[in-house]
């Protein structure tokens, strides 16, 4: 029986510290895969395509929605992200893990739509210290960074229906936490059983 691959879904309002926690999580988990989305955003400097993105125009964006190519998609800042389903189906498979690193909105259409995927909302400490930290971290406009608290507020009010919630509080504290979700899945028996199963291979 071949293994089935873990899809874990991550999500985080922007200043939570989710791309420092996948960083570490790729450290300690070395044969996890980061699903690789499609964008219509254009690529930032030093972004290489099929690294952090395939970036595609709005054209081929959209014909692969008319296609039923993606899992999910959502708008986000004003551009299209979206997770291929050829993605998802390749990786669970081959028994491969792969982390997503999406918005709520995809998460939610992917819960919908795509059984069995692992929901983890990653939370900032406090309101205070997400102010802060986007303060600190941007030179944009008092306005700008009124927008992003409150899209972050409405973003932690769809924490409720993600499977687990990790607070980035103490750093090393919530590696280990998203460590210790990964390992109870990849734990879990119906993954276990190609090994158990090897146990009397010859
Ligand atoms: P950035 O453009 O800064 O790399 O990403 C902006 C946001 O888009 C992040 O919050 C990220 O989680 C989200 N995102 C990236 N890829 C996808 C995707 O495939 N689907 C959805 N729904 N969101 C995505």
């Amino acid at each position: 029986m071949k293994r089935e691959g873990l899809i874990l879904i991550l999500s985080a309002p922007s200043g939570a510290g989710k791309t420092s926690l996948c960083r570490e999580l790729f450290q300690t988990f070395p044969d996890m895969k980061e699903s690789i989305s499609y964008t219509t955003r254009a690529p930032r400097t030093g972004e290489v395509e099929g690294e952090a993105y395939h970036f595609v125009t709005v054209e081929e964006f959209d014909r692969m929605i008319d296609d039923d190519a993606f899992a999910e998609w959502a708008v986000v800042h004003g551009n299209k992200y979206g997770t291929a389903l050829h993605t998802l189906e390749v990786a669970r498979k081959n028994g491969v893990d792969l982390v997503l690193d999406i918005d709520c909105q995809g998460a939610l259409k992917l819960k919908e739509q795509f059984e069995g995927g692992v929901y983890v909302f990653i939370m900032p400490p406090s309101m205070v210290e997400l102010r802060r930290r986007l303060e600190h971290r941007s030179t944009d406009a008092p306005e700008v960074i009124e927008v992003r608290i409150n899209r972050a507020t409405e973003e932690i009010k769809q924490a409720c229906w993600y499977d687990y919630i990790i607070f980035n509080d103490e750093f090393s504290t919530a590696c280990g936490e998203l460590a210790a979700i990964v390992t109870a899945h990849r734990r879990k028996t119906f993954r276990m059983m190609e090994k158990v199963g090897k146990l009397f291979d010859l």
